[in-house]
């Protein structure tokens, strides 16, 4: 069985694939924070990780040889601090780790990174450390979110779609993480009102929805307990393998895609 993960390797491996020729990277980025009472610390990090190696595999059986680089698993989880276990990067931090990472990576000869980020709470920092990378070396790194990428099958999805909810626990289902179905439970599945409820500043046109349409506003984060007790934002209850399955079957290809592209286009 190919091996894809490339801390598994022995630098002897690594040299032998570097030489061989490897056509992407994927550098997994999840988080170490509270995923309501169902579901484990890790739960974005077993994301990221489930999808990248789908798409090794899936990319090797279209000719592609990809590898799998160490997942980031301590990045910006400052708003879940309220919650025990949670960890936190400050967002200099994590763009300086961002670009040291993909240094490193560069520095073996790695020329495409793809970064498969699975903690919506990177998002904003991850843009602009993609844009400041290609600034500042002149280097372009990718970066791909499930959520985007499977966007026609999330907008599907009812609620809030911010955390530990449907979407996001039927795609632990499906990639196999610990998921304690009995304890799933809803919450803030209005969460501007919770934030309003909260006593904090608010507005009606706030995007407080990963599906709000129509005119918005974006808003911060806020502390998440002070909106939800149990750290979930939308309705943990409704998920299903059979979903998360069906978010992948949409995903994977694309992912493939994206490594193709890449591979194809970008300069020697
Ligand atoms: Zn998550």
């Amino acid at each position: 069985m190919t091996e894809y993960y490339m801390e598994r390797m022995t630098w002897k491996e690594v040299e032998a694939v570097i030489a061989e020729g490897v056509d992407a990277i994927l550098l997994p980025i999840g988080t170490t924070e509270q995923h309501g009472p169902h579901m484990p610390l890790d739960t974005d990090c077993i994301i990221a990780r489930g999808i990248a190696e789908r798409a090794a595999k899936a990319a090797e059986e279209a000719g592609l040889r990809v590898l799998i680089a160490p997942t980031l698993n301590v990045t910006l989880s400052w708003y879940h601090m309220q919650y025990p276990g949670s960890m936190r990067l400050s967002t200099t931090t994590f763009l300086q780790v961002f670009n040291e990472v993909c240094e490193s990576l560069h520095h073996h000869g790695f020329r495409n990174v793809i970064v498969v980020n699975g903690h919506g709470g990177n998002v904003a920092a991850l843009s602009v450390a993609v844009n400041y990378y290609l600034e500042t070396t002149a280097r372009r790194v990718f970066l791909l979110q499930w959520w985007e990428l499977a966007g026609d099958i999330i907008g599907t999805v009812e609620g809030p779609g911010i955390h530990a909810e449907e979407a996001e626990t039927s795609i632990a289902l499906a990639v196999g993480q610990r998921v304690l179905m009995e304890e799933a439970t809803i919450d803030a599945w209005d969460r501007g009102e919770a934030v309003k409820e909260a006593g904090h500043t608010w507005t009606s046109l706030g995007k407080y929805n990963l599906a709000h349409k129509g005119p918005g506003v974006t808003v911060p984060m806020d502390m998440l307990r002070d909106i939800s007790e149990s750290g979930v934002v939308g309705d943990a209850r409704r998920a299903t393998p059979e979903l998360g399955q069906r978010i992948l079957d949409a995903l994977i290809p694309r992912v493939v895609t994206v490594i193709k592209d890449m591979s194809k286009t970008a300069p020697e």
